[in-house]
């Protein structure tokens, strides 16, 4: 079915076009373009597809992106410069170096939840590493999506870079075909129908999925900023962001301190009825909205709890006393739910950590230099920001990635350029001089041969 728009762009690629790093540099400069001229109607997209205000659009989507472009604009020589490397002295007279290497036509799957930056952080390093690429933005986000394809397709030839718009069928559809390489963010479950779908061609992929983040709580701690600091992370995008903390683990001596400062943060940040806050997003359709009330009933709510599905609208809540065998505690929330639950000893908070999937991230609120050290050694997510949330991934020089469950590959910054390269090796040899002993018949004793080995 799409076979032809991937023929044009193997063409295209074929073509060397995309080695060019001016002309990768001239496209990046180009996407900057896009954005820029037309922020205000991403910005409007984003919230009729959200509700989200702008000034949320702007430092979560759009001003993000931006950053990571001109980033990626500064640095791409420095980044696309073949890597000298050492060479044994045995082949005196080569010289080996890494360079990076394109793969070719990439696939871009993006979820709804920032349909824009979502989309347009791996374009930059499918762009930057010299690849073409084929997007698919998510059908639930359709204003975003519509004018991702509208701009695209005006800025960019088809050849090289294109939206393909579709739900189930054209994504399965799309994963049909053979790719160079697969980029896909969204859930675990479908994360693994995509691998299943790449292994049939080995087609490389990463995986940028969820989980259920925690947020370890210390009882040494500045329980006041902490709390703004797990109710901003929580309650932005009404808790649709991938490394929202889920659930929090509380030191039992300081739980209802917490809970009423995570009260207080809640009414500061949007006032006595958030349904009137400009700021507070709204649940992306029915059937996520559904499912978000269904798991009300996993605990004993303390806070909010508010619901209106015509305005598909659920209050910041805060729930206690969960269920741990519901699906509030089986499942990533991905809303606006946050359960609180307590523990005695460091050790059992990563117990519970650890006895469940690798989580995408892992908060940790301590000043406590011990407790730092053991949770760190002793769980395994993808990234950890300690003492606050969100802010790990927001910087260009940490990775963002997931491991296990939430996912495999890296990107952003630099990472984003070496995802999607391959590192090409190579070992570049002349004839003045030659290593005679490698030849048949092999005259060199096995006792000197071994000692030659030494230089290798
Ligand atoms: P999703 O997995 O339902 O959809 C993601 C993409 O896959 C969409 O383009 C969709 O059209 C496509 N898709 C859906 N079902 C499919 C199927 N059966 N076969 C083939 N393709 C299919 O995810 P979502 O609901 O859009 O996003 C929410 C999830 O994404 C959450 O789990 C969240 O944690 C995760 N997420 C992860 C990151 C990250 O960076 N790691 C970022 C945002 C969201």
């Amino acid at each position: 079915m799409y076979k032809e728009v991937l023929n044009r762009q193997r063409e295209f690629f074929r073509s060397g076009a995309t080695r060019d790093v001016e002309f990768r540099k001239e496209q990046l400069i180009k996407l900057k373009d896009l954005i820029v001229k037309n922020e205000a109607r991403f910005l409007a997209a984003l919230r009729n597809d959200l509700k989200k205000s702008d000034m949320e659009g702007y430092l979560t989507e759009v001003g993000f992106v931006l950053n990571e472009l001109d980033y990626m604009i500064k640095k791409l020589n420095k980044f696309a410069h073949p890597r000298a490397v050492k060479t044994p002295i045995a082949y005196f007279g080569s010289k080996s170096y890494i360079m990076a290497e394109p793969y070719g036509v990439i696939l871009i799957l993006s979820p709804w939840n920032y349909p824009f930056q979502l989309t347009m952080a791996p374009l930059i390093g499918a762009i930057a590493a010299g690849n073409c690429a084929i997007i698919k933005p998510s059908e639930h986000s359709p204003h975003t999506s519509d004018l991702i394809e509208e701009l695209i397709s005006e800025y960019f030839d088809g050849q090289y870079i294109k939206v393909i718009q579709g739900e189930i069928p054209e994504t399965q559809a799309l994963l049909e075909e053979k790719f160079d390489y697969i980029f896909f963010t969204g859930s675990t479950f479908v994360g693994k129908i995509v691998m299943e779908a790449a292994s049939k061609h080995l087609t490389p992929v990463t995986l940028e999925l969820g989980g259920k983040s925690p947020c370890i709580v210390d009882k040494d701690i500045d329980i006041e900023l902490t709390a703004r600091r797990i109710a901003w992370g929580k309650f932005l995008n009404a808790g649709q962001t991938c490394v929202a903390p889920d659930y929090v683990l509380v030191q039992r001596a300081i739980k209802e301190e917490l809970l009423d400062s995570l009260k207080k943060a809640v009414h500061d940040f949007y006032g006595e009825n958030p349904k009137d806050s400009e700021y507070y997003v709204r649940i992306i359709n029915e059937r996520h909205f559904d499912r978000l009330t269904n798991l009300l009933d996993g605990g004993h709510i303390v806070l909010g709890g508010d619901t209106d599905r015509k305005d598909l609208y659920i209050s910041p809540t805060i729930l206690q006393d969960v269920v741990l065998d519901h699906e509030l505690m089986e499942e990533e929330i991905f809303g606006p739910l946050l359960p609180v639950l307590e523990y005695d000893r460091i050790e059992e908070a990563v117990e519970f950590v650890v006895d469940r999937p690798k989580p995408l991230a892992l908060y940790l609120f301590t000043e406590d230099m011990d407790k730092k050290k053991y949770v760190l050694r002793n769980t395994s997510s993808g990234g950890v920001c300690i003492n606050d949330t969100i802010t790990h991934m927001t910087t260009k020089w940490l990775p963002f990635g997931g491991v296990g469950d939430s996912g495999m590959g890296r990107y952003h910054g630099k990472a984003s350029f070496d995802t999607f390269s391959h590192e090409k090796s190579v070992l570049e040899s002349g004839f003045t001089f030659d290593t005679k002993q490698k030849y048949p018949p092999y005259n060199t004793p096995l006792d000197k041969m071994k000692k030659l080995m030494r230089f290798l």
